[in-house]
Formats: C-alpha cells, sequence, structure tokens
C-alpha cells in the first residue's frame, strides 16, 4: 500500500472509529439501546485498533500480539467472574490501567525525543506533561479505589493531619515540574520526579475518601484517565485517541455532576474526603423503637389482592442476588392480574444503572422498569410499595428533615403507596447511616430476611394463595 493511500485510509477509519464512539455513548443512554451502544462502541475500538496496527512506525508486530493476547486473557477472565456487586472495582482496575499506559506513553515520547536531541515544543511538552501527571494520579489513585473497595485496604476514610497542605504542596511540585518540562528540559530527571510526585498524590488524594463515596471518585478518575488519553493523543498526534479520550473525559464529569446530586452531595465534599469518618456510614445510632412485622403468608395475600404493586429494588437485592427471584414474584402476581412496575433511583445500589443492569440480567423488561420522575406520581395510586433491600432511596427524612445527611437528595415516594412492605435483614441503617421513619410508619410492614428467602416464600406463599 503506497504512503497516500495508507494514510488516507487510516484517517478514513479514525473517522468512521470517532463516529461508532458518538453513536455507541449514545445508545448506552437507555437501557433498551445500551447492548447495542456498547456493541458499537467495541466495534469502533476494533477499527481503531486496526487502522493504528496499518502505521507504518509500528516495530514489532509480535511484541504487540503478546501484550494483546496477555491483556484479552486477563480481561475475558475477569469480565466472566466478576460479580456484579464488584462491578466498581473491576472499573477501578481497568481505569487505573488506562491511566497508566497514558503516562507511561507520554514517558517513552519523552525519552523517544530526548535520545534523538529533537525538541518536541511547547505545545507536546506541555501536552506530555500533563498526560503522565494526571495519567499517574488516576493510576494509583484507582488502585487505592480499587483496594478499598475490595476490602485490602480500610474501607473508612484515612485522615492524616495536614493532609491538604501535604496534597496542595504536590500539586505546586507538580506544575513547578510541568513549567520546567514546558521550558524545553525533557530528559529522564525531571520527567521521572513528575511521575513519582504524581504516583504519590494519586494515593493521598483518595486514601481519605470513605469505600461509600468511592464509585463518584472512580468516576472522576475515570474522566481523568480520558483527559490523559487525549492528552497522550496530542503528543502522538493521533486524532481518534484525541476524540476518544475526550468522550471519556466529558462523559465521565457528566457522569460525576449527576452522582453527587442524585446522592445530594457536593462533588468538592466528596473529592477533600473525610465524609462518614465520624458516623463510620452504616452504623445506625436510633434507638430502638416497635416496627410491625408481617410474615411471607400474610404478605403474600395482601399482594395477590391488590391491583398495583411498585418494587423498589435497592443495594440489598444486588448483595443478596435476588434479581430472579423478584422476577418469578412479579410473574406469580401479574398471572392474577397485578399490574407490577419497578421503581429505580438514580443510585439505587452502589453505582449508577446497578438497578437497570441487575434486574435486565434477570430479563425483566425495560417497559416495566421506571424512572423516579415517571414513577414517583404512580405511588397516590398503587396498593403496595415493596421494597427489596433499600433504605436510603426511600428514606422521607431527605424531605423534611434537615438535620439528616439525605437532606434534598430526591427519593422515590414509596409511603404514598397504600402499604409499604418492607424486605430486610435487620433494622440496620443503609449506606447514610441514618435511621428510616418509613419503617415505622404505620402503613409500612417489615418482612425480615435474606432478600432472596423472603422472596422465594413470598412467591411460594402467593402460588398458595
Ligand atoms: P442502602 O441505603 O445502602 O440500603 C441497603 C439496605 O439493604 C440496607 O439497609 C440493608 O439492611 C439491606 N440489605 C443488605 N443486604 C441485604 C440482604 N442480603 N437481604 C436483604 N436486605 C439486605 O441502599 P439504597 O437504598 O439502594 O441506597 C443506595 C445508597 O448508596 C444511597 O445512599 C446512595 O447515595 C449510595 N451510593 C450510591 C451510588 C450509586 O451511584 N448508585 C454510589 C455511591 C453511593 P439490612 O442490613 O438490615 O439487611
Amino acid at each position: 500500500m503506497s504512503g497516500d493511500i495508507r494514510f488516507t485510509v487510516i484517517s478514513l477509519s479514525y473517522v468512521a472509529a470517532a463516529l461508532l464512539f458518538i453513536f455507541g455513548l449514545r445508545g448506552l443512554s437507555t437501557p433498551r439501546t445500551a447492548r447495542a451502544g456498547n456493541r458499537l462502541a467495541a466495534l469502533g475500538m476494533f477499527v481503531a485498533l486496526a487502522a493504528t496496527l496499518l502505521d507504518r512506525s509500528i516495530i514489532s508486530y509480535w511484541e504487540i500480539a503478546i501484550g494483546t493476547a496477555i491483556g484479552a486473557a486477563v480481561g475475558i477472565y475477569s469480565a466472566r467472574r466478576v460479580q456484579m456487586t464488584a462491578m466498581p472495582q473491576m472499573v477501578a482496575i481497568f481505569n487505573g490501567m488506562g491511566g497508566a499506559t497514558a503516562a507511561l506513553v507520554s514517558i517513552a515520547e519523552f525519552f523517544r525525543d530526548y535520545g534523538h536531541a529533537i525538541d518536541p515544543g511547547v505545545g507536546a511538552a506541555v501536552s506530555g506533561a500533563l498526560g503522565i501527571a494526571i495519567g499517574a494520579i488516576s493510576f494509583t489513585g484507582s488502585i487505592v479505589a480499587f483496594g478499598k473497595l475490595q476490602e485490602i485496604l480500610p474501607g473508612r476514610p484515612l485522615l492524616f493531619p495536614g493532609r491538604h497542605v501535604v496534597n496542595g504542596l504536590l500539586a505546586l511540585a507538580i506544575v513547578a515540574l510541568g513549567l520546567w518540562i514546558a521550558r524545553g528540559d525533557i530528559g529522564p530527571r525531571p520527567v521521572w520526579t513528575l511521575f513519582a510526585v504524581a504516583l504519590l498524590l494519586g494515593i493521598l488524594v483518595v486514601l481519605p475518601i470513605g469505600g461509600g463515596d468511592m464509585p463518584v471518585m472512580i468516576s472522576v478518575l475515570n474522566s481523568l484517565t480520558g483527559v490523559a488519553a487525549a492528552l497522550t493523543g496530542i503528543v502522538l498526534r493521533n486524532q481518534v485517541l484525541v476524540v476518544a479520550g475526550m468522550l471519556v473525559g466529558a462523559s465521565g464529569t457528566l457522569l460525576t455532576l449527576l452522582m453527587s446530586r442524585a446522592m445530594n452531595r457536593k462533588l468538592s465534599n466528596v473529592m477533600f474526603g473525610g465524609f462518614g469518618a465520624e458516623s463510620g456510614g452504616a452504623a445506625s445510632t436510633a434507638v430502638a423503637r416497635p416496627v410491625r412485622q408481617t410474615s411471607a403468608e400474610d404478605a403474600a395475600v395482601a399482594m395477590a389482592f391488590a391491583n398495583r404493586v411498585i418494587v423498589i429494588p435497592g443495594y440489598g437485592l444486588a448483595v443478596a442476588e435476588a434479581q430472579r427471584q423478584v422476577k418469578e414474584l412479579a410473574g406469580e402476581l401479574e398471572k392474577r392480574g397485578v399490574d407490577v412496575k419497578y421503581a429505580i433511583h438514580p443510585v439505587a445500589g452502589r453505582m449508577p444503572g446497578h438497578m437497570n443492569v441487575l434486574l435486565a440480567e434477570a430479563d425483566i423488561s425495560y417497559d416495566q422498569l421506571l424512572d423516579m420522575e415517571q414513577i414517583n406520581p404512580e405511588f397516590d395510586h398503587t396498593d403496595i410499595a415493596l421494597v427489596v433491600g433499600a433504605n436510603d432511596v426511600v428514606n422521607p427524612a431527605a424531605r423534611t428533615d434537615r438535620t439528616s445527611p439525605l437532606f434534598g437528595m430526591p427519593i422515590l415516594d414509596a409511603d404514598h403507596a397504600k402499604n409499604v412492605i418492607v424486605l430486610k435483614r435487620s433494622m440496620k441503617a443503609g449506606f447514610a447511616g441514618v435511621d428510616n421513619e418509613l419503617f415505622y410508619a404505620r402503613n409500612t410492614q417489615m418482612l425480615f430476611g435474606d432478600a432472596k428467602q423472603s422472596l422465594v416464600q413470598l412467591t411460594e406463599a402467593v402460588k398458595a394463595v
């Protein structure tokens, strides 16, 4: 293939890949089109990789093939084995690898220019320095996030005195080193020092963040990795890397903002850590108060004779892996003519989209999954709200109690239903660590036990009604 044709094929392939990424992302915006969107984006990645392999400056196809085989084997193995509840840490580790790659490629580019006594120019030097700094922060930050979520490191915020000052000084050192490199000194000393300082900053920024806030932090780190990749794309003069990196950066930023808003947390509050250090996250401070308990048989009768039931899945459903059992119960109710829908809160569970993915895994129809804004008006004329392992997302204190950490967070109006049945194991608090008035309400009944077992008992009892 002549040089011109090769260049044209690569450029056109990159444009096609960029378009596939954009349409893929568009597809990810609703559960119905998400799988197709994912496939489009994967196809885009394939096209981009294939076009890159046509590049003349590739030195060894063997090394690339071996690296690809090892990476693909690890990726396929871990993606198949990972539990849905462990998805945030999987995202963290993959993201960390992206950050490390961006940083290492920028370092390699500097050293190549240095070896040939080439001045990369101010633009490429600044992009490279930023790529190293952001990629390295994202790498170690993601590894710490992984450690916390995997419980290798303590999940609680690890605070050390003067951490803001230390982190501020490290950030200043990064700026100074970046300026040094931008002035044209691309030798090993400033480049490795920048890398080391950024690695340290990544660790120190993420250590003080509590395990519960980690999904937001992972989203921040994810967008940082995107930016680092885009900067590396500038250094390599690779357009598709710039486009893909910016798409990751922009979507990660939007996701971060959406998550913070839906959790009623200021982003600065998450980023500077320490949340939950005193409350310990999930410990309830409530004094024991009486609640109304029910049995699977009584709850089944109530549901079997209801007209409308809304299921509210929460983190506990994911822990219990009860998505199939909830579908079976809904199926039995539907056979009896009950209208069953699912209310999906944007931050139900421990990561965005957690509930949609879990319920989709059990082949629950997307038409039955309704977002908070769509479903909330329906609670007023619903017979039973069935809360399955959810807590904070149905806590009415979010509307009324100014002192509650949940105050201002939009919630599902389960308390507006005629009756509420709550499946959970105990009276323990949820992620925010606060008591829930809904559990003590006159129209609420508690069915204590593991969500999966309770759902199986309810299904059997409905069959027997
Ligand atoms: P939640 O408030 O954490 O409550 C989950 C409840 O499930 C707990 O009260 C627990 O009570 C129960 N549970 C746990 N295991 C169970 C099992 N095996 N069977 C039955 N019940 C079980 O969950 P949520 O209502 O889904 O709210 C999510 C929280 O996470 C929100 O505060 C949200 O802000 C936060 N968060 C969300 C995201 C996101 O992006 N989705 C990210 C970070 C944080 P028992 O122990 O008594 O059973």
